[in-house]
């Protein structure tokens, strides 16, 4: 019988406009133009090879379901891992990420939720408004999380996101 294929859901939210679908439009278009494939308006699905194993990858994109908390929350008891986003030049976003956080955990009741908090706009350092220092120790210390900065605009660290959310999945365990 034909294995199936592993596959990993990841989920991006946060604020309308921190930019969710540019990082993940960055990722896909970087590096899996050839293999990519839109499954439904929000879902973007493609194959990852990990050391000569291959994956499916889900990418669920949030940014147009904020009218739908069903379909949230739906999509936060099925996902491996989330991405929460917000924008290193509006204070708000980030306490967005913040109520989404708990919003997770009184879904699910792992000890540790595997979140990936994502400072977005990394490139607007002279709009600066979002401490690096004060993030990384609430997020890695307090809700011990994996936290990054990165620029969709840029394309600087848009895979170290994708790096720190399949890691968290614990993929080694998954594909044995
Ligand atoms: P979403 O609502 O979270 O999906 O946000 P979008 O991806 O639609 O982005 C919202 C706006 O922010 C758009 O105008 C993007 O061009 C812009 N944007 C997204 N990422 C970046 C970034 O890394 N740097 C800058 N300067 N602008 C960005």
């Amino acid at each position: 019988a034909v294995k199936e294929k592993t596959t990993v859901r990841l989920v991006f939210l946060g604020a309308a406009g921190v930019g969710k679908t540019a990082l993940i439009q960055r990722f896909l278009q970087d590096r899996f133009e050839h293999k990519y494939k839109r499954t439904v308006e929000e879902l973007h699905s493609i194959e990852y090879d990990i050391d000569g194993t291959k994956i499916r990858i889900e990418i669920m994109d949030t940014s147009g379901s904020y009218a739908f908390p069903a379909m949230r929350k739906l999509c936060i008891r099925n996902s491996d891992a989330f991405a929460l986003v917000y924008s290193i030049d509006d204070p708000e976003s980030f306490e967005e990420v913040q109520r989404l956080r708990e919003e997770i955990l009184e879904l699910r009741d792992e000890k540790l939720v595997p979140i990936t908090v994502v400072g977005n706009k990394a490139d607007l350092e002279n709009q600066r408004l979002v401490a690096t220092s004060e993030i990384m120790s609430t997020v890695e210390l307090d809700w011990n999380a994996s936290f990054v900065e990165a620029s969709a605009k840029s394309s600087d660290n848009v895979m170290g996101v994708f790096k720190e959310l399949l890691q968290q999945v614990n993929l080694p365990s998954r594909l044995s």
